[in-house]
């Protein structure tokens, strides 16, 4: 039996890299597309040598074209991280317009499954707590979030623009926060700079009272979210995220108590628009995907610090 294609954009990014391993084990072909700007080609050297794997550096903003069947199209590139998003604005918002459009017809010409990997930001600081997938969000339009908030509103519009239009199957995910090896130790993100911190025994940094919540999903139990609903009849939108929520503070304090007690704790401003909460309700993919989160915050953080003194 021939296997099947899966096109990955950002498939040299943090979570694009893991779901082309995942695609590999699983016997699939993969073709990683990735212009590298946030992504890291260190995140799939160990796949160079496999004959099902092919890597493309190619920015989808610009059309492209790839020869032979695709069965499936992920549309995971984009830089993801606050910190990436800000410098890099005008990336953004194209990868997720132009770029979402590339892929879309590159779906439609190959037939393909489309699935958009969107983001629990399109629902801006919330106002509904925890979030579920028909609450509209809350986004400031215009202020320094929006370029990553909007860029996903409008991949997730186009997304669904293509299934009317052409009855394409299509599918949504919206991502909360997620966490583990592979992502980029400068990427600015609150697990990164933790980890930064106290494997070079540095302050940790609370931006504003640390009362701010987020909810943190290790990599591998989003992998696995991803690729049910990719291989699922559902179209989505749905969320996956790991539903335990800290605030910042607390995160901040588990991280000390297990690794150094004695680091101390600064304190820097809050971001503008920084969300003030974010817990995913994620109730739809137990129910339509029988998926939930398995690895705890501790042992995830744990494979994750591992990772990072293993890979300074
Ligand atoms: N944050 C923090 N210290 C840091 C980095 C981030 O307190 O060193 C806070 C940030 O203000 C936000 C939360 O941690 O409230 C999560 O930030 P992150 O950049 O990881 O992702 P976000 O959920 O905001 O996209």
């Amino acid at each position: 039996m021939s296997k099947e294609t899966v096109l990955i954009s950002g498939g040299a990014g943090f979570l694009g890299s893991h779901l082309c391993d995942w695609f590999i084990g699983h016997g699939f072909k993969v073709i990683a597309v990735d212009n590298v700007i946030t992504g890291s080609l260190r995140n799939v050297a160990h796949l160079k040598a496999n004959k099902d794997f092919k890597l493309m550096k190619q920015d989808v903003i610009k059309p492209f074209k790839v020869s032979g069947p695709v069965h499936y199209v992920c549309h995971f590139a984009s830089p993801a991280s606050p910190v990436d998003y800000m410098n890099h604005p005008l990336a953004t918002m194209l990868v997720g317009s132009y770029g979402t459009h590339n892929l879309l017809e590159l779906a439609r010409a190959k037939k393909a499954v489309f699935l958009m990997a969107s983001t629990s930001e399109i629902y801006g600081d919330p106002l509904v707590h925890p979030q579920v997938e028909g609450y509209w969000g809350n986004v400031n339009t215009i202020g320094p979030r929006s370029i990553y908030d909007e860029a996903k509103r409008y991949a997730e519009a186009a997304t669904f623009a293509y299934k009317r239009a052409y009855k394409m199957d299509v599918k949504v995910v919206r991502i909360f926060n997620t966490y583990g090896p592979r992502m980029q130790i400068k990427d600015g993100r609150v697990v990164p700079n933790f980890i930064d911190q106290i494997l070079n025994h540095r302050p940790l940094t609370i931006y504003g009272n640390g009362k701010q919540t987020r909810s943190f999903c290790y990599v591998d139990d989003l992998v696995d979210g991803i690729t049910r609903l990719l291989l699922s009849k559902m179209t989505g939108p749905v969320n996956m995220g790991n539903p335990r929520e800290f605030t910042i503070l607390e995160f901040a304090e588990l991280i000390r108590k297990k690794y150094n007690p004695k680091a101390k704790i600064i304190y820097q401003p809050l971001p503008q628009d920084d969300p003030k909460q974010r817990r995913p309700d994620i109730s739809l993919a137990r129910r339509e995907l029988g998926w939930e989160p398995k690895v705890a915050l501790e042992d995830g953080i744990g494979k994750t610090m591992k990772w990072f003194a293993e890979n300074k």
